[in-house]
């Protein structure tokens, strides 16, 4: 499906803006190989169009600033990235579905296997090709949603003929609490994860993701493998974010409006005016990414956005094509109609905002801007 934003038209008739800085997305890579993961390759987690930023443009921005691997979550992804990156080296975490192992073959991509089934499919797939594709092999060491057991893991990677059959190019598993560096489970997971893939050492090994990274060289194993760092987010909920910023979305402003005290805004009537507002009325709405979760009311304070240095809060809900912001202090110069007001980006961190609609970063970046015009440059 194309995007409405690839569909040229007039400037001037976009309700919004979707920035992507390319520059940054390189620079936050070299940031995580050559500062916090030296020892090992870091790799980048490029599924969901790259966490909204666009899969082809972020991942040549990645590969020429020297990244080789590559994690997407489903195939058609992988076959998608294999048309823009011939050489890269594609893992598909979800892993095989059955039957699907030829398709793999041909597009070069490697399965993650996830159960003990996905493995022996794609050895059994290898055996009868007389040919040893690479795949990794998903330990799972307490997240409990794939990966094989430690038994199975053990067994399946002590069987000679198994493990003959086909190529474990890697050794991984995943982080169920990295965000939070002091959950015990961080530590319970790498001690089963060095253990149980200490047998088979000689196969690289990989914990990390973007938290993983952060919280230092015991995770790093031979490779990590980071995706919300990349893209600006943070990983880690009680740390400073030491990445930069990738994505802004501005947003237009179609009409400013006074609201008596005592009158309601948006739709169930959630929110009243507590005195005389002065509302600015932006076309972006839930369906531009805008997370109704995010939504004001007279129970609990919203998000916001900015209008120069000035924040502007969101009063009332978030409907599907636009917002409220509370201006009434914002000088009016600045409130303008046709004016272009940040709603996310490096002055309303999108983990910041997160936090009014009770998710996280991933889920703003994942969810942007379909109907935005898309602009690759600075966020300035
Ligand atoms: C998405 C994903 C990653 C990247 O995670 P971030 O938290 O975005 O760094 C790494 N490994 C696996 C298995 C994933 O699904």
């Amino acid at each position: 499906m194309k995007a409405q934003a690839d569909i040229p038209f007039p400037t001037g008739l976009q309700s919004g803006r979707l920035t992507i800085d390319l520059d940054a997305l390189a620079a936050n890579w070299r940031y995580l190989q050559g500062q916090l993961c030296k020892g090992a390759e870091c790799a980048a987690a490029v599924k969901a169009d790259a966490y909204g930023t666009g899969q082809e443009k972020a991942c040549k921005a990645l590969a020429d600033a020297g990244c080789r691997t590559f994690f997407v979550a489903v195939a058609s992804e992988g076959i998608t990235l294999r048309q823009s990156l011939p050489d890269a080296v594609i893992y598909v975490l979800d892993g095989l579905f059955p039957g699907t192992a030829p398709h793999f073959v041909e597009h070069g991509l490697r399965p993650v296997l996830g159960s003990i089934e996905e493995l022996r499919e794609w050895a059994a797939f290898c055996a009868a090709e007389g040919r040893s594709f690479p795949a990794a092999v998903h330990l799972d060491t307490g997240i409990h949603r794939l990966g094989l057991s430690a038994e199975e893991f053990t067994a399946a990677l002590g069987d000679a003929e198994l493990r003959a059959s086909f190529e474990p190019s890697l050794n991984m598993s995943h982080l169920a609490c990295g965000s939070d560096p002091d959950h015990p489970m961080n530590l319970r997971q790498l001690e089963k994860f060095r253990s149980v893939t200490a047998p088979f050492a000689s196969i690289p090994r990989s914990l990390a993701n973007s938290a993983g990274v952060l919280m230092g060289a015991d995770y790093h194993f031979d490779m990590a493998r980071p995706g919300i760092a990349l893209y600006g987010g943070k990983a880690i909920d009680t740390r400073p974010n030491p990445m930069s910023p990738v994505a802004k979305v501005e947003a237009r402003i179609m009409i400013v409006r006074d609201v008596p005290a005592g009158d309601t805004i948006g739709y169930g009537a959630a929110q009243t005016a507590q005195r005389p507002l002065r509302n600015a009325v932006v076309a972006a709405g839930y369906a531009d990414g805008m997370l109704r979760r995010a939504s004001s009311s007279n129970l609990r304070p919203g998000g916001y956005a900015m209008i120069g240095d000035y924040k502007a809060p969101i009063l009332g809900r978030i409907s599907m094509d636009m917002i409220t912001l509370d201006v009434t202090d914002i000088p009016a110069e600045l409130v303008q109609r046709g004016a272009f007001v940040e709603m996310l980006g490096p002055r309303v961190e999108a983990a910041d905002l997160a936090a009014y609609a009770e998710t996280i970063d991933y889920e703003y970046l994942t969810s942007l801007g379909r109907r935005f015009e898309r602009v690759y440059g600075p966020l300035t």
